[in-house]
């Protein structure tokens, strides 16, 4: 391996500090899950890294009164997964980190890195996107929030600048909202998803009065499925609605071929996980959202 620079700051300020806004070989690292695996392959040779565990009070794990869900950009995800009260504020959240690698990778893996590596097989930029989380994010001269939703440019791209940092994630609480996100895998239940699809429904019983609807995997990066959502505002969600919706889906979705599968075979799963997705939001179907 080819030597470089290990800073230690204890500030936020002082780790912005030592970001070069013009050199993409200085990059922070949190866990470093992905990128030391980056760096075993190869495809990234840092000439400084900028590690950010010991910064103070990073990972603080907030669950308010009001169940808004703070997270530190170094909270881990195994740390989120044993936060007092998440199953009951975001059982999505929740769900979503049972299945998300293994409990060595999680209990090591951060948030900020989850978000901020922007991988579209990451199983939490959906459910975070569909749920209307925001980050916050430092630069030298200020802070700015950015919706999850809008954080991502494309392929493994976010609209950070290189000297900003994610410092902080809100997710609003939930309310009466229910949620679900299906992961669809080719192999076991905890690899990579061929697709994802996070769903956030406001709805009085079967009669849906909002949908969120967020697809990975398939995609570039985590994307709104606009057609679907209409598809689904207003509707009762029965058999002949939710079959609408997945057609929908189908038809705008642009999908990308992966080692999970081709992109017409994506296409297909968008399909039908769309409607399964809102089955199980919903408590319809059996308990993976099939039709009952
Ligand atoms: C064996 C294995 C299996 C996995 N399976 C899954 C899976 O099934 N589902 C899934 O979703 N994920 C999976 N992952 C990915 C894992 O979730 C990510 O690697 C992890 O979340 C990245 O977080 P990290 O803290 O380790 O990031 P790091 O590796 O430290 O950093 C990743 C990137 O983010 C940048 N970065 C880190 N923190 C910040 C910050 N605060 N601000 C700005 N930039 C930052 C770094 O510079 C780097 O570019 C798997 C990983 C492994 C190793």
């Amino acid at each position: 391996m080819i030597p470089f620079e290990l800073a230690e700051p204890r500030s936020l300020k002082e780790a912005i500090s030592l970001l070069d806004g013009a050199d993409e070989t200085v990059r922070p690292i949190a866990g470093g899950t992905a990128l030391m695996l980056m760096m075993k392959a190869g495809v990234f040779h840092p000439t400084r890294l900028i590690a950010l565990r010991y910064v103070a009070g990073a990972n603080a794990i907030e669950l308010a009164g009001d169940k808004t869900l703070r997270l530190g950009a170094l909270a881990t995800l195994g740390a989120l997964e044993r936060t007092k009260g998440l199953r009951d504020a975001f059982p999505v959240i929740a769900q979503t980190l049972r299945t998300l690698s293994n409990v060595r990778v999680r209990n090591v893996a951060t948030i900020g890195g989850n978000l901020a590596h922007a991988d579209p097989h990451m199983d939490l930029p959906p459910v975070l996107a569909a749920l209307g989380a925001q980050v916050t994010v430092a630069g030298p001269n200020c802070e700015r929030t950015v919706a999850v939703e809008n954080l991502f440019a494309g392929y493994y791209e976010t609209v950070l600048a290189r000297n900003e940092l994610i410092a902080q994630v809100s997710v609003p609480p939930l309310g009466s909202k229910r949620a679900a996100y299906v992961k669809v895998t080719t192999r076991s239940a905890d690899d990579w998803p061929a697709l994802g699809v996070a769903v956030v429904i406001d709805a009085e019983g079967r009669n849906v009065r909002r949908a969120d609807v967020f697809v990975s995997a398939a995609t570039e990066k985590p994307t709104r499925l606009k057609a679907a959502e209409a598809a689904l505002r207003g509707a009762e969600a029965d058999e002949t609605n939710l079959k609408r919706a997945g057609e929908a889906a189908a038809s705008e979705v642009e999908t990308m071929a992966d080692p999970q599968g081709s992109a017409s075979y994506k296409k297909e799963l968008v399909r039908v996980f769309v409607a399964r997705a809102v089955r199980k939001a919903l408590g319809l179907g059996d308990a993976q959202g099939r039709a009952g």
